[in-house]
């Protein structure tokens, strides 16, 4: 399987050379060349196997010749074997129409880890394949960090730095990023939003002074090895819901658009997908884009759903270049005048193409805490804030009584202790997992947001390609 750029100007690479680059060389997102395509009677084969089982099935067509099949299996059921539920990704379910898709029974507690449990296992292969190192620089709203620093803490050819918002992640975010004392790994804290400190790491791969000395990468969801790993449990949860005879709608927190953007790589598989429900807080971006095609950049509020609150969303630029023809020299144009002005219109082209699976829903607080409330008293399920968002915005889509939606849960309750308990008066329990987390030493370091601070810092720690 070959990759090409969203922007038409970087080469065409196959697996493991986009799983080690992340971002393309011309600044946009790698995608698979063409869409592989299951059968109805290939999907019908995949109903009742093991997660990791399922998990290689659905990814060998991406994954090529760069793993032979034995291997693909064998680093699935190492990356999933480490996951507390024995289903991997759960499926509970809410009344006659609703289901939840539990995904964050993972170490860190978020669904992240599904993809990046795997994807350390990916780096570990490919780099002791290639004799070479790897920095990691990555941007956190909270999640990412501390499921890549789990999936990549103490290898050997692997260092990471992770940018963290200061002060604008909650406390168990935080300590499970900075407590964990691995040498290859360095804590950032950053002043300014999580947009911020996703542009410095946008800009590092750019800053030829870098890239000469590392080989930088990254692990947030523009990696397609992540989104790769989560089109699965789009798969998994449809099987069990009577797919491929029967379709299936999804309820999506979204922030960056990764996670969404799996379940329309899964419908492109063939998978029947009846809609992908994209649910935003006010940080609504993606919702005014959808419904009015009007993708301009406001200002991040802060939420109880830090997570989501983003206002660019990177894997936003794979949809508006296979909805709207492919076309990556007409998309670099697109980009560079959305980078300039911080707007821009959607093609006619792409506002259909992403019409024809997408619809969209914000919430605001009230709407998030009313739906953690509803959770708990009609059907005793703690739910955390985002996950509390996805379930409001299915609730009020209007899919057809027969046709079963199902909420992404992408976090863990106890994650957000403090919101889940204003909502709810339940304040949820660390599973035993992390329990200590409280009592571990935090390691980080706070920059002003100021990137040549922060390249300074990062070429001073990170080990040299070699
Ligand atoms: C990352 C994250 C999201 C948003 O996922 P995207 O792939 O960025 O859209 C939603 N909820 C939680 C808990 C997350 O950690």
């Amino acid at each position: 399987m070959q990759y090409v750029s969203t922007r038409g100007g970087a080469p065409a690479l196959d697996f493991e050379a986009v799983t080690l680059a992340g971002l393309a060389s011309d600044g946009g997102l790698y995608v698979p060349a063409e869409w592989p395509r299951f059968s109805e009677g290939e999907i019908a084969a995949l109903a009742g196997l093991p997660y990791a089982q399922l998990a290689a099935r659905v990814m060998q067509p991406f994954v090529g010749d760069s793993l032979s099949p034995e291997r693909l299996l064998a680093l699935c059921e190492a990356a999933y074997g480490r996951f507390a539920h024995a289903a991997v990704t759960p499926l509970k379910q809410f009344d006659e129409q609703h289901w939840l898709l539990e995904l964050f029974h993972g170490p860190t507690l978020a669904f992240k880890d599904v993809a990046l449990q795997l994807l350390g296992l990916l780096f570990a292969e490919f780099l002791s394949r290639r004799e070479q190192r790897l920095t990691i620089v990555g941007a956190t709203s909270g999640d990412t960090g501390s499921a890549a620093i789990d999936a990549v803490a103490g290898l050997d050819r692997v260092d990471i730095f992770m940018l963290h918002p200061n002060g604008r992640v909650s406390d168990v975010q935080r300590r499970q990023m900075t407590t964990v004392q691995a040498p290859n790994v360095f804590n950032i804290a950053i002043e300014g939003s999580f947009d911020d400190a996703q542009a410095m790491v946008k800009r590092m791969f750019g800053d030829r002074g870098m890239t000469d000395r590392f080989q930088i990468s990254a692990v947030n969801s523009i990696n397609w090895a992540r989104l790769m790993a989560q089109v699965v449990y789009y798969f998994a949860a449809a099987l069990q819901l009577g797919a491929p005879q029967r379709k299936v709608a999804f309820s999506v927190p979204t922030g960056n658009f990764g996670d969404v953007f799996a379940g329309y790589v899964a419908a492109k598989m063939g998978l029947p997908v009846e809609r992908l429900i994209v649910a935003t807080n006010v940080n609504d971006i993606l919702h005014r884009a959808l419904s009015d095609g009007d993708y301009a950049q406001g200002t991040v509020t802060p939420t109880a759903a830090p997570s989501m609150d983003i206002q660019v969303s990177s894997n936003f630029e794979r949809l508006l270049f296979d909805a709207g023809g492919r076309d990556g020299l007409a998309l670099a144009e697109q980009m560079r005048g959305f980078e300039q002005t911080r707007a821009m219109r959607l093609t006619n082209a792409q506002r259909e193409g992403a019409s024809a699976l997408f619809s969209s829903a914000r919430a605001d607080a009230d709407d998030m805490s009313a739906a953690m409330l509803w959770a708990s008293q009609s059907c005793d399920e703690i739910i955390d804030p985002h996950t509390a968002i996805g379930l409001h915005a299915a609730r009020q889509a209007g899919i057809e009584a027969s046709i079963p939606v199902v909420t992404l849960a992408t976090a863990h309750p106890a994650k957000f202790r403090d919101a889940v308990e204003r909502a709810t008066g339940t304040r949820p329990s660390l599973p035993a997992r992390i329990g200590d987390l409280f009592q571990r030493e935090e390691r980080f370091v706070e920059l002003p947001g100021d990137y040549d601070t922060v390249a300074a810092y990062i070429a001073q720690n990170a080990t040299p390609r070699g």
